[in-house]
């Protein structure tokens, strides 16, 4: 199978981009040239992309697709095909939020099962280790057996509000850190001070506080703060790479810096709506932004467009994450709607829109945190995240110059709600190309196109000497 993609604009670095002619093969890209500088050949089909911007296809480190055990949420068919239509090429799904949960091969093995013939798109799972698991001895085993069969990272909560995936107490979270190094995989870690939160929590709700700014109130920033720093703190003791999920406040975005600086082997992602929204709009959208961490401060949130700029963040995960619409976000109780929004289909165009053409970041530096930074994390990058021969010819094809704007029903996955609602964009995703197959497209007309189900295929991290 061959495809030539013709009158692509593909970024050269800052801003700059430039006219190339991508000749794929075999799902590879085999040649990047100047147009016209290829050789043809009776056998390659010409695609001819009309001077947009061709970009690596986005790998989305952190979704929650509810498959299987959720599937009121989201199901896998739907998630990616959604993050088709967002350019996503790769999804990395968390294990906590499917049942069983993906804490050993069984399970493992279960959902490849039960998700593989749905996905649209290119797919890595998480592996992971609750206090649920933590009361046994197999633990250990079960943490080897995941990292050998392929899983992507090895995710942690400090602060759960799952029954069936508890949060891991300091000595739970040191052990697992220590068998983690040993076994040369990273730990995700939801970096939250468990009995802060507890407890702010209990009290606003005793005091009969039932409104969104009290829900902020319970989840303040000393509370992500002090967990990055035991998590910095365990991080220096065993020296396992961590990387902060979900980082929602400037100063904790600084404390993972810092230690960086010192050397540590410690990361963090955001996720678009940290980059949008304010406790503000929580007061005026209540339930709807609902998140764990909550959306924080002005001077968060422009914080974190200035360290994603600077490095001080290493990519931009979505924590794609939808309840039940309405019924699980309109409880009658800010504490036990459902905390989640879905992401995946507009993660891209919301932070080359808000990002790129507001000159917050380059279109390099979207491309690193989007794709680039994110293959290197999950041990992928000599198959994905560049646009470099020898790769997977997966990308991204934006439309710079379409302004349109987000409406929760015209989005693709199960449960169609959105912050975004109403907010006009700058740059839309035209067509999705994985391992050189078309995954999505949208004809000018606005007629949209998917690729098979069951496409997607599921890539295993791969192992490394050195994290
Ligand atoms: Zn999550």
């Amino acid at each position: 199978m061959k495809r030539r993609l013709i009158n692509a604009r593909i970024p050269t670095g800052g801003n700059g981009t430039a006219f190339r002619e991508i000749l794929v093969v075999d799902g590879k890209i085999a040649e990047v040239v100047g147009p016209g500088d290829g050789a043809g050949g009776e056998d390659t089909e010409v695609v001819d992309l009309q001077g947009h911007l061709l970009l690596p296809g986005i790998i989305d480190g952190h979704v929650h697709f509810d498959d299987p055990g959720f599937t009121h949420r989201e199901n896998f068919e739907t998630g990616t095909r959604a993050a088709a239509a967002g350019g996503v090429t790769c999804v990395v799904d968390m294990p906590c939020t499917s049942l069983p949960p993906v804490i050993g091969v069984s399970s493992l093995q279960s959902k490849l099962d039960e998700i593989r013939p749905k996905a649209h798109v290119d797919f890595m799972l998480w592996g992971g280790m609750s206090a649920n698991v933590l009361v046994g001895d197999g633990w250990s085993k079960d943490l080897e057996d995941l990292v050998e069969a392929g899983v992507a990272s090895i995710k942690v909560y400090m602060l759960s509000g799952m029954d069936t995936f508890k949060d891991l107490s300091k000595d739970q979270l040191r052990s697992v850190l220590t068998e983690a190094r040993r076994l040369g995989i990273p730990v995700g870690v939801h970096a939250e001070d468990r009995k802060m939160v507890r407890a702010l929590e209990a009290g606003l709700r005793g005091m009969g506080r039932n409104d969104p700014l009290a829900y902020a109130a319970s989840r303040p920033e000393a509370a992500e703060v002090s967990a990055v720093q035991t998590m910095v703190g365990l991080c220096e003791i065993t020296g396992t790479r961590v990387h902060i999920v979900h980082v929602a406040c400037r100063r904790a975005m600084e404390v993972i810096a810092e230690a960086r600086a010192e050397g540590l082997p410690v990361s963090g992602e955001t996720c678009p709506h940290f980059l949008a929204f304010t406790v503000d709009d929580l007061e005026e959208q209540g339930s709807l932004l609902k998140t764990a961490p909550v959306v924080k401060a002005e001077g968060d949130r422009t914080g974190l467009w200035e360290g994603l700029a600077a490095g001080s963040l290493e990519f931009v995960a979505t924590d794609h994450a939808a309840g039940q619409w309405p019924e699980e976000k309109e409880t009658g109780s800010i504490w036990t709607d459902y905390g989640g929004v879905p992401g995946v289909e507009t993660s891209l165009p919301y932070l080359y829109s808000e990002g790129v053409r507001t000159g917050r970041l380059t279109l390099e530096r979207l491309v690193e945190v989007t794709a680039s930074a994110p293959a290197r994390f999950f041990g992928i990058d000599n198959r994905k995240g560049r646009i470099a021969v020898g790769l997977d010819a997966d990308f991204a094809v934006l439309d710079e110059t379409e302004r349109w704007t987000v409406r929760a029903a015209d989005l693709h996955n199960l449960n169609r709600y959105t912050p975004l609602e109403g907010r006009e964009l700058m740059g839309r995703v035209r067509a999705t190309i994985l391992r050189g197959e078309t995954a999505y497209s949208r004809a000018a007309s606005g007629t949209e196109t998917f690729g098979p189900t069951g496409a997607g295929e599921w890539v295993m991290r791969e192992k490394r000497a050195e994290l």
